[in-house]
Formats: C-alpha cells, structure tokens, sequence
C-alpha cells in the first residue's frame, strides 16, 4: 500500500497571561486556571470561555472588595491547552525545584457551562476513578463536594485522567483540583433525574464543534459553577493551612508529558 499526505506544519508563538494579587504569602502560592484558547472548528465558548469568565469575574470581584488575601493568588489563563496542555505544561517545567515547593495547589476550571450539565468534581483521591492526585488532592476534592451540599446541590465525581491544564501540577506533586460540567459524555437517566436535562444525549453536544457560541452556555450551570470557583478560590486564598500537608511531592520541577491529542496518556 503507498500512502501519501500533504500537511502543512505552521509555527505560531503563544503566551499564557498570568496576574498576581500583590499581596499574600508568595511560598504558599495558589494558581487559579483555565485555557483560553479553543479548537480550530469552532469559538469554544463553553470549552473554555466559561471557566476562564469565571475566573476574570473572580479576580474583579477580589480586587473590588479590597480582599487582601493570606495567600498569594496567581489567575493564570493558559495558551496552547488544546494543542497539547502546551501553556500550562511550559509554565510548570521553567520553574525551579524551590518555586514548585513554594505552589500550594492548582485549581483548574475546563467547560463549567455545559448545556446538558452535571456538577463533576475532579476525584482527587481517586476512590471513585483509581487515579489520585498527590497528597492534598482529596481536600480539595473536598471543598467543593461540601460546597455543592451545603447549596443543596448534588456533584459526581469525575475522573482525575489528566485530560486538562492541571496535569503538569500534578506530575511535579502539587495538589489540584477542579471543576467540569461535561463534554462528549452521555447523560445517564440517573444523572437527569438528579440535575435534570436529557439522558441520552451528551453534556455537551457542541464540544469540540462549530456551535460550541453563546447559546451553548447554560447560565444555570455557569451560575452554581462560577459561586463554587469564588467560593474555592476564596478558600484557599486565606486559609493559613498548607494544603499539602506533609508529602511535598516528586518536586523536581522537570516532567516529560506525553499526549495523544490532547489526551495526556503519561
Ligand atoms: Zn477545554
């Protein structure tokens, strides 16, 4: 068999944008992000204008209130994650062994407006998926299974597979944790009993698609999602407790990440 392809490789130079509160303790460091970039095929709206609009309102909204926090809050806004993690996997590998030390956690908001949604938190000790995240990951696990309850909300697990910006914290043996309200997966009959919506079709119909505007957004899901990232971020913003705990992680500050797609699958 011959077979024969033309493709058309093109190099293009991307930032990630970072803003820092301009006080709070710099060694317990507490990274808020999301990707700003989308797919080729369509605006990305959902994935991920949703997380990275309810991360910049809750950046606003600590500036307005004059919040000086405990902790230092870096709002970051990763390039390149649909092209491979790249932004997020660049920011994690230049900084030193002493730098990842001084990271107290990422937490990491990717698609919170789906219109078929479901209230999925990253499984970050790993009970329900097997996979957990380093030490201080089932507390922020934590966090927000007991924001969702104390709204009256129900919240699913989600598999911790490393499918997003947080996946290059994690192999440095930060703690992470985060939020999702769905992508190609099919809503179960259980799951539209419980959050209502349709069973059967997926959380996102227009993942990765042309339609994924404004009118893929649910503001019902955006709502509860983007009190929970105020409510997280808050959280570890002034608490006085270092979040990981004793096990500080492989800490070498370099990782060699391997992707199919965008799927990290090392
Ligand atoms: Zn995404």
């Amino acid at each position: 068999m011959n077979l024969s392809v033309q493709i058309d490789i093109v190099e293009v130079t991307t930032e990630n944008l970072l803003a820092d509160t301009t006080s709070g303790r710099t060694d317990r460091t507490v990274v808020v992000g999301g990707h700003l970039d989308s797919v080729a095929e369509g605006p990305g709206i959902n994935d991920n204008g949703s997380g990275t609009a309810a991360i910049l309102e809750t950046a606003l909204q600590m500036a307005e209130l004059g919040i000086d926090p405990e902790n230092r809050v870096r709002f970051a806004f990763w390039s390149g994650e649909e092209d491979g993690l790249i932004g997020s996997s660049h920011y994690v590998e230049q900084l030193s062994a002493r730098e990842i030390k001084e990271h107290a956690l990422n937490l990491n908001f990717d698609m919170i407006g789906s219109p078929n949604s479901v209230n999925f938190v990253y499984d970050g000790d790993g009970d329900a998926f097997g996979a957990a995240g380093p030490n201080g990951s089932a507390l922020i696990e934590g966090v927000f299974t007991d924001f969702f309850a104390s709204q009256g909300q129900s919240s699913d697990p989600t598999e911790f597979d490393g499918r997003s910006d947080y996946f290059g914290f994690i192999e440095a043996g930060i703690p992470a944790g985060g939020l999702f309200t769905g992508a190609e997966g099919i809503k179960s009959v259980e799951q539209a009993a419980r959050y209502g919506g349709t069973a059967g079709i997926a959380y996102d119909p227009c993942y990765h698609a042309a339609c994924d505007g404004i009118a893929n957004v649910s503001a019902g899901a955006l709502d509860i999602m983007s009190d929970a990232v105020a409510h997280s971020t808050l959280t570890f913003a002034e608490t006085e407790s270092a979040v990981n705990g004793t096990g500080k992680g492989k800490a070498k500050g370099q990782f060699d990440p391997q992707f199919k797609g965008s799927n990290a699958v090392k």
